[in-house]
């Protein structure tokens, strides 16, 4: 995911080039400059670019042992030049990266990309390191629809969506998926879709009770376009994600504008002269252009090209910066099973001795079936709704801390998402110590 000039996603990741060049995959990619960098590479290398190799990526091989020489934690954007997922990286590659990620936890990594399904595809069943956010990017209400749900079909620890450039309003508070199920990004739930009331009103169950659950969003980074032509943001698509991300307390990074910078006024002869429209409609560029003869509405904005000097007032956004990002060492060290595992002990040993919510041994639950997969109804194609008694929760929460079965095993022996089973896990580990309030210790059996 090409960050254009800036190669850091929020100004103090480090970069890691390990690919250039990459296929244009949508209207975002109309400003990139991956095939003026891998030309530049093809330059240094003592070649130059051939047609044909336009848009063949260069691999490099050798960046993978850099991680390995940085000296401090760093937080690291990978591959800023390109789309690590585009299809002409080799999958073989792709997994030596993350490979390399899982290695090196003392750096934590981001990779963006607008090549969703290849995402998917390389890491819909991987075990992913917990020092790596995966996002994807989007510019417009459509790709974002597109490429979300992808994002939340990969078992990452931490998600992210980069907004940029931002070339229309995007809602990122909720999607629709195709089974008409509504995916909510910032709460990290998909609403199950019922059908049509009696009147032909669509229904849908209540988000407190969800179809599933997901860790929300971690952070939602935006900006504009860069470029010798760039399309303005409009400040209304921005200020409704930020609105939204500030109620679901989703951190919020604003990029700046890009190349253009709001103008309150406006220079009819300025040849760069760009209006945008609330609805995305750009009204025309510079003198002559019918942008001097058109009726503004209120909502329209009017842009000029960012001059040099003019870099610190592209940042703000009414007046203030934002510049939010999760704690990424919080839930780094939340999920580092190896500092849970007494407790995770005493858990087991609680549950299997009855003092615990009732049910099946963890054992029992491991090793059969047990009745307890769901089938689809006959004939009915959506997935019926699911509801697992507390007792089912918890000993599938306590397997995947005891590490008997993989995340990946137990999905698949019980029909649960991963995901389900990760939510599980970390509220298991969230509220262990309420299990313990007021127990007496167990006789024979001191403290250790
Ligand atoms: S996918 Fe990203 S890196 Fe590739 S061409 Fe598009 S904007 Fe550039």
């Amino acid at each position: 995911m090409l960050r254009q000039r800036d190669e850091a996603l929020s100004l103090n990741e480090r970069p890691w080039n390990l690919v250039y060049g990459c296929q244009p995959v949508s209207d975002a990619c109309k400003s990139c400059v991956a095939h003026e960098r891998l030309a530049r590479f093809h330059v240094n290398a003592g070649r130059s670019l051939q047609a044909s190799a336009r848009h063949q990526p260069v691999v490099v091989q050798a960046a993978l042992t850099e991680p390995a020489s940085w000296l401090t934690p760093q937080q690291v954007t990978v591959a800023p030049l390109a789309d690590l997922f585009q299809p002409r990286v080799p999958a073989a590659f792709i997994t030596q990266v993350i490979q390399v990620i899982a290695d090196h936890p003392q750096h934590f990594f981001h990779v963006t990309t607008r090549y969703q399904r290849r995402m998917r595809e390389l890491l819909g069943h991987a075990q992913l390191p917990d020092n790596l956010s995966l996002g994807i990017a989007a510019e417009d209400a459509a790709s974002y629809a597109e490429r979300v749900p992808y994002l939340f079909d990969v078992p990452a620890v931490w998600r992210h969506v980069v907004l940029e450039p931002l070339l229309g309003a995007v809602n990122v508070e909720s999607v629709e998926l195709p089974t008409r199920d509504i995916l909510w990004p910032l709460e990290g739930i998909v609403q199950q879709y019922l059908g049509l009331d009696g009147d032909g009103r669509p229904q849908w169950m209540p988000k407190s009770d969800p179809l599933r659950r997901y860790e929300p969003l971690d952070w939602v980074l935006l900006g504009g376009e860069r470029g010798s032509a760039p399309r303005p943001t409009h400040p209304e698509w921005a200020r409704r994600v930020r609105d939204a991300c500030r109620d679901r307390q989703v951190p919020f990074f604003f990029r700046g504008w890009g190349d253009s910078v709001i103008t309150r006024k406006p220079d009819l002869d300025d040849p760069q002269l760009v209006i945008v429209s609330i609805d995305g409609s750009r009204r025309g560029r510079g003198a002559g252009s019918a942008i001097n003869h058109l009726s503004v509405a209120d909502s329209d904005v009017y842009f000029t090209r960012l001059l040099q000097g003019d870099e610190p007032i592209q940042f703000y956004l009414d007046g203030q910066r934002y510049r939010e990002a999760p704690d990424f060492g919080r839930r780094h060290a939340r999920l580092r099973l190896v500092d849970v595992s007494p407790l995770a002990r005493q858990l087991v040993e609680r549950i299997e001795q009855g003092e615990a919510p009732s049910g099946p041994t963890t054992q029992e639950y491991i090793q059969s079936d047990g009745g307890l997969r769901k089938k689809s109804i006959a004939g009915d194609k959506r997935r019926p709704r699911r509801s697992h008694t507390p007792s089912f929760k918890a000993q599938i929460a306590v397997a995947a801390l005891q590490g008997e079965a993989s995340v990946a095993d137990l999905s698949q022996r019980f029909d649960v998402h991963r995901n389900q089973i990760t939510q599980w896990r970390a509220q298991l580990l969230e509220r262990a110590s309420e299990l313990f309030d007021g127990l007496p210790e167990k006789p024979g059996r001191g403290r250790r």
